[in-house]
């Protein structure tokens, strides 16, 4: 998509800090990164979030493969970490080009965690 920034990424028309590339999916560095780890997974193909990708899972299942590549044998397998996807602008998402946020950190069970009543 044109104006989409993370197509514009995928394009390599603005820079970033690779992580991890095949040919369907691109990982790289959060720019303002809510961990000491936090990479951004994202598809090639551009949808919007992963209601719309979820019309194509074979996407789902490439985006889930890399993150086993990016997440074993390194830190992130002795650290734990975190994955997930901000559906819609009420939830938080900002950049409408679907994205998984792998986030590690020390301690990260204590953080961020989801059970805030
Ligand atoms: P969302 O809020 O949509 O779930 O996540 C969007 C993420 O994209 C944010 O964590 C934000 O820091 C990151 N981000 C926004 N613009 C850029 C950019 O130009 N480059 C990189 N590497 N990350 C970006
Ligand atoms: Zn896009």
């Amino acid at each position: 998509m044109e104006d989409c920034l993370f197509c514009k990424i995928v394009k390599g028309e603005i820079p970033c800090e690779k992580i991890f590339e095949n040919d369907k999916v691109l990982s790289f560095r959060d720019i303002n990164p809510l961990a000491q780890i936090h990479y951004l997974v994202i598809h090639k193909e551009h949808s919007r979030d992963l209601s719309e990708m979820s019309h194509n899972p074979e996407q789902i299942s490439d985006i889930f493969l890399a993150i086993k590549k990016i997440t074993t044998g390194h830190s992130l397998d002795q650290l734990g970490y975190r994955v997930f996807t901000n559906n819609g602008a009420k939830a938080g998402q900002s950049v409408f080009h679907t994205h998984f946020h792998i986030l590690s950190d020390e301690n990260l069970a204590t953080k961020w965690t989801s059970n805030v009543s």
